[in-house]
This record gives C-alpha cells, sequence and structure tokens, in this order.
C-alpha cells in the first residue's frame, strides 16, 4: 500500500489522522482488504478500495516447493519486477527474504540478479507490501534483506520499511540486513540506533577472488570492509554473520578456510556456510567438502553453521524469477542479460 497515497487520500477526505493509523494496523495484521476493517466507516472503505490502491505490487507468479518455500515474483506498477520469498522451517520459524532493489547495480558473478539490468532503488511501500502479501498467508517472524539489489544503497526506504516491521509481527533482532560490503550503509546502519542484524556477503578471504566474485571489493576492499564491520559490532555488541557461499575448487580449499580463521575474531564473527546448487558458471562445494570447510573453523574457534537449503525444487533463488521475465522496457542486444541459475539457499547480496 502507497503509505503516502494514503495519507494523502485521508486528509483530502478530512478524516482525521488516527484513520492512517487504523488502516495501517489492520493492514499489518495481514487484513486481505478495505472491507474487513470494521472500525471505518463504509463510505470511507469504498472510496479508499477505489483510491488507494491495496498494494503496490502484483504478483506475476508464484511458485511453491515441496519444503512449503513460496516464491513470488511481484511487478510494481511501472513494471519492474521485483521477488521475495517466505521459508518455512520445521521449527516453525517464517522467514522473508525481501529484495531492495529492481535488479541490482552491482554484478556479482554467482548471482542471477547481477546478471540483470539494473531498474532501481524500491520505495518503502514496496518493500514493505512484499512482506505484508506473505503476512496475509500466514503470521512472520524473521525479514532477511538477502532477495534483489544491494540495501545498503537504498537504506533510507529499507529503515523505513524496518521500523513498520514490528507491527507485523517481525521485531528488529529478527530482521537482517544483509550487504556485499558496501561501507557507507554499514556506517550508518552502526550509528542508526536500530538492533538490526547485520550479515556481510564475503565468499572470499583474499582480494583478489574477492573481486573475480564480486567487483565491488575493489572499490571496497576486504581490509576495509571487515574494519567497518568490526566497527559495527564494537558499538553494537551485535555479532555479525558472515555469508560464505561454498563454490567448488573456488573457494572451498584448506588453505582458504585457514584464510577466513586469520581474518575473523570470532568475538565479533560467526560464519554461515551456504551450499550453492552446481549449475551456471560455478559447480557447488559437495557436502563433504562444506563438512570440512566447517570443522577447520570450528577447530580455529570460529563459529560456523550451514544454511538450510530451503526450495531447491522451484529455482528459488532471488533473481532467477524475474531473470527469466522480458525486462519491462527495451533492452539493446549487448546489454540483454545473460541467465545464470542458482540454488534457493544461495540468495543475493
Ligand atoms: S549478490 Fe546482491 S549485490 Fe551482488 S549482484 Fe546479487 S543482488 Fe547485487
Amino acid at each position: 500500500m502507497d503509505l503516502e497515497l494514503l495519507e494523502t487520500t485521508l486528509r483530502d477526505a478530512g478524516e482525521p489522522a488516527y484513520r492512517a493509523r487504523q488502516v495501517w494496523e489492520w493492514t499489518a495484521r495481514g487484513a486481505a482488504g478495505y472491507d474487513v476493517m470494521t472500525n471505518l466507516p463504509r463510505g470511507l472503505r469504498e472510496r479508499l478500495a477505489l483510491e488507494v490502491p491495496f498494494s503496490t505490487l502484483t504478483v506475476q507468479s508464484e511458485a511453491r516447493s515441496r519444503d512449503g518455500t513460496v516464491k513470488t515474483l511481484f511487478h510494481a506498477g511501472d513494471g519492474r519486477a521485483v521477488e521475495a520469498v517466505l521459508m518455512r522451517y520445521r521449527d516453525g520459524r517464517r522467514s522473508v527474504c525481501l529484495s531492495s532493489q529492481s535488479g541490482c547495480p552491482l554484478t556479482c558473478t554467482f548471482c542471477a540478479t547481477g546478471t540483470m539490468r539494473f531498474g532501481r532503488n524500491l520505495t518503502t511501500s514496496e518493500v514493505l507490501d512484499q512482506a505484508l502479501h506473505f503476512r496475509r498467508l500466514e503470521a512472520i517472524d524473521h525479514v532477511v534483506f538477502m532477495g534483489m539489489g544491494e540495501p545498503m544503497m537504498n537504506l533510507d526506504a529499507v529503515l523505513a520499511a524496518c521500523r513498520r516491521l514490528p507491527a507485523t509481527g517481525v521485531t528488529h533482532r529478527r530482521t537482517a540486513i544483509s550487504t556485499v560490503g558496501w561501507i557507507p550503509g554499514i556506517e550508518r546502519l552502526t550509528g542508526a540506533g536500530m538492533p538490526l542484524r547485520l550479515a556481510l556477503s564475503l565468499h572470499a578471504a583474499d582480494d583478489a577472488l574477492r573481486t573475480q566474485l564480486m567487483p565491488v571489493n575493489e572499490r571496497y576492499p576486504l581490509a576495509d570492509v571487515l574494519a567497518a564491520c568490526r566497527a559495527y559490532f564494537e558499538v553494537t555488541r551485535r555479532t555479525v554473520f558472515i555469508e560464505y557461499v561454498m563454490l567448488a575448487g573456488v573457494n572451498d580449499r584448506h588453505e582458504q578456510a585457514l584464510a577466513l580463521v586469520d581474518v575473523l575474531d570470532p568475538r565479533a564473527f560467526k560464519v554461515n556456510l551456504i551450499p550453492y546448487n552446481p549449475t551456471g558458471a560455478f559447480d557447488g562445494s559437495g557436502r563433504g567438502a562444506i563438512d570440512a570447510f566447517r570443522a577447520v573453523l570450528e577447530e580455529h574457534g570460529l563459529r560456523a553453521t550451514v544454511r538450510l537449503t530451503r526450495g531447491a525444487d522451484i529455482a528459488a533463488a532471488c533473481g532467477q524469477l524475474a531473470a527469466a521475465q522480458p525486462p519491462p522496457v527495451p533492452v539493446p542486444p549487448e546489454a540483454a542479460p545473460v541467465k545464470r541459475e542458482r540454488s534457493a539457499s544461495t540468495l543475493a547480496t
């Protein structure tokens, strides 16, 4: 729902300020439309239904995995593609992966979104509407900004959305913002005074390989990024999660695990190893290699987990559905996206 349009419409209708709050409270609790908002006059509900679309996004397609994962491709009002994923876990957690941009201006080589043409930053309402779509299906309790785009490049909208998420059932402590190492954003988050989680997509412990996988490393080198994350930890005392996608023969060797140990202070960082499907430009490491890598980290006192894969049968990684869609504006042949595939667990950013 376009919250600015809502407020303007209510003001133009001469309604008191608390009406916007009433509409938001219903929406955040999963209301399916204005008609159920029984503490609003019927005439006002009818006017809102005509003048303020209930969502800024329309569903283009939805895929459902055998494990309960739901992946949705939306279009914004201007036709831009937006993807979000609901992950259901056996312990009852319901985690939603949100996008912050349509496409992404960065070009990480393992990422489907990175092969798409960049569209634009999403608005706060477009970010929230992804979560609200799933909230209408069931209660949600975690959010991760690991969908399309680099959230730190659209931090105003992302933080504004985060301020509203507790009303949907997702506290700040259960909200994680994942970055490839966009230092200005990390620094702003450090000073934001919100107990949000920070996750860093690292994927390599040396500059040469990291630049190859993530060209943004040329702009913000590894040591500077880790120093910014370390500062976040010092100020907030909140562990920084290191995302490390396991690519066979690329970053999964014994000495690369030792290099990771060298650059990460176990008091400040915890590692999340991410299995990767053997498709596209890279092959994913086998389970044995992942377990061996994890064992090296833990032998040296670095906490490490292996991410549960979700939605592998529906190609649920962010960017995959959108990369397969025609773009909303003509693209010259030389700029056409190259489709790469990733597993559900290797979400963007
Ligand atoms: S991993 Fe994140 S930052 Fe990199 S291209 Fe994909 S969406 Fe963009």
